[in-house]
């Protein structure tokens, strides 16, 4: 199994696929290649594993060369490459818990009937043949599931509004317009498991009386909509997708639309308007989407990782998801890990783990023996968490108290050697960039702040300056329409919170 997923196509995983390709000259082995593995920063990923060996018996190489095909091959019941050879005893493999990327890394995405094999579209069947809708938003709501693209929202009863509407048009839309800097969970997910996100969508659709879907997916994840066209294909071929799914009355169709890249767009009302053709601004809510959506019908919005946890709880139940996390955040997280952090990559633990687990055991920590100084959570978003807030359980409502948020899952690890004031202007800068300009607050408010970050940041600020710093997050936080606008000065406040002393060092004019 060769990962075929983006991060190790870019370290040259498709000309190593081809030289085990051409290597298995005998066929020997069957060579295909999968979804992201995880450990994005060792890449290009390769695992093998005897015929009738389970995953637990691959062995994992990184770092592959074409070069080294033959040798990798002959592994195979043979000796291990020692040079290339990954353990998977290691805490970045064995603390975690996968769900979501259950197939990730082992199933071809492009392969409708490796899905199949996996025990994918069980869930969907299960929905369709043995359970009403009702049935549906109970197990939703027994699981305890909270919508995963960071406003925690709980899934179940999303989706009870959104059935409660009377009978007519009603949309889903599945939210892939992932744009925090440093997040890419949703992005591994379209392209390792496509079609565990249309299941998740199908039985979403037969919940709430769907007949049409929509995946908004970034254009700058052309392989993420290249596999998820094929995926949408192959599920309409094999009846999955369509009319009158699986033999009953429920039909099911759904088309991509592709985003721009604008950050904006992940925004619900500001997403809505985009797949409508109109220009993607957010407008103020209510009415919310449940009740007027997508052209103002009924329209429920979920994100790739919320739909991707579906299928499993509908097969499981509802119960079995509950079991896991902590009381109010229940199941897994995808978090990337990326920054100063060791192990750069995609992990999925369980909700509650502390943040000391998720960098220092899976993420091995600093690289180069640096201490760690913090860590945004949430993206622009979010905030900084310093060293001695480490031992604090990941969830939704914890690292709020913190003054940031557990977001989508994005976690860029920071060392000693970087400035706190610098990453709040770099956030600040995005913030700026990608406002949409609609509201006064959120289009001037963040220049300013922009201009008074960089002042300070060059040394060449003025006491007044920060004062006027922290006036404006107060009212820009307060006074901008959508989310983009009211949490901008998240990364100002965590830093000044956490790390005062080096905004005042740089006024100073050390
Ligand atoms: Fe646009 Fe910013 Fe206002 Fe949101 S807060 S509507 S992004 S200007």
């Amino acid at each position: 199994r060769v990962c075929v997923a983006a991060a190790c196509q870019s370290t040259g995983s498709l000309p190593v696929l081809e030289a085990l390709t051409q290597a298995n000259t005998d066929d020997c082995c069957k060579v295909k290649g999968v979804g992201c593995m995880g450990l994005c920063s060792a890449g290009p990923m390769v695992a093998v594993a005897p015929k009738d060996g389970g995953i637990p018996e691959s062995v994992l190489y990184r770092e592959v060369k074409p070069e080294d095909a033959a040798e990798v091959l002959a592994s195979v019941g043979g000796p291990l490459v020692e040079r290339l050879h990954c353990p998977t005893d290691q805490p970045f493999f064995t603390r975690q818990m996968r769900i979501v990327r259950e197939h990730s890394g082992i199933i071809d995405p492009d392969s409708f009937k490796g899905y199949v094999a996996v025990g994918g579209y069980a869930g969907l069947i299960k929905a369709l043949t043995e359970m009403t809708p009702a049935d549906v938003l109970r197990e939703m709501t027994t699981s305890g599931l909270r919508g995963r693209g960071g406003g925690g929202y709980p899934t179940g009863l999303k989706w009870s509004t959104i059935a409660k509407m009377p009978p007519g048009q009603k949309y889903v839309i599945c939210n892939g317009d992932e744009g925090d800097p440093g997040a890419f969970m949703d992005r591994a997910v379209l392209e390792s498991d496509p079609h565990r996100v249309l299941e998740g969508m199908a039985i979403a659709a037969y919940a709430v009386g769907a007949s049409k879907g929509y995946v908004y997916v970034r254009a700058e994840y052309p392989l993420a909509v290249e596999r998820l066209t094929t995926a949408i294909k192959k599920a309409k071929r094999a009846g999955f997708i369509g009319n009158k799914i699986a033999d009953t009355q429920f039909s099911f169709e759904v088309e991509i639309r592709l985003g721009a890249g604008a950050f904006v767009c992940g925004e619900e009302t500001a997403l809505m308007a985009s797949i409508e053709g109109l220009r993607g601004q957010p407008r103020p809510r209510p009415p919310y989407p449940a009740e007027s959506g997508l052209w103002g019908c009924p329209t429920l919005i979920n994100n790739v990782e919320t739909f991707a946890n579906i299928a499993p709880i509908i097969t499981n139940g509802g119960e079995w998801f509950a079991g896991i996390g902590t009381e109010k955040s229940k199941g897994t997280k995808v978090f990337a890990l990326a920054g100063s952090i060791s192990h750069i990559g995609l992990i999925e633990v369980p909700m509650g783990i502390t943040l000391r687990e998720i960098i220092e055991e899976i993420g091995g920590g600093c690289p180069g023996g640096k201490a760690f100084k913090a860590v945004q959570t949430g993206g622009p978003s979010g905030g900084c968490i310093p060293a001695q807030h480490l031992d604090i359980g990941v969830d939704y409502d914890s690292l709020k108290t913190l003054g940031t948020m557990m977001g989508s899952g994005g976690m860029i690890v920071m060392d000693e050697t970087c400035d706190m004031v610098d990453v709040a202007r770099y956030f600040m800068e995005f913030c700026m960039t990608e406002s949409c300009g609609k509201c006064t607050p959120c289009r001037t408010g963040t220049w300013q702040m922009h201009e008074l970050l960089d002042r300070i940041a060059k040394s060449r600020g003025t006491p007044k300056d920060l004062v006027l710093l922290e006036e404006l997050c107060e009212v820009v936080q307060a006074t901008s329409l959508c989310g983009l606008g009211q949490s901008a000065p998240n990364p100002v406040l965590s830093t000044l919170r956490y790390f005062r002393d080096e905004y005042e060092e740089k006024l100073a004019g050390r």
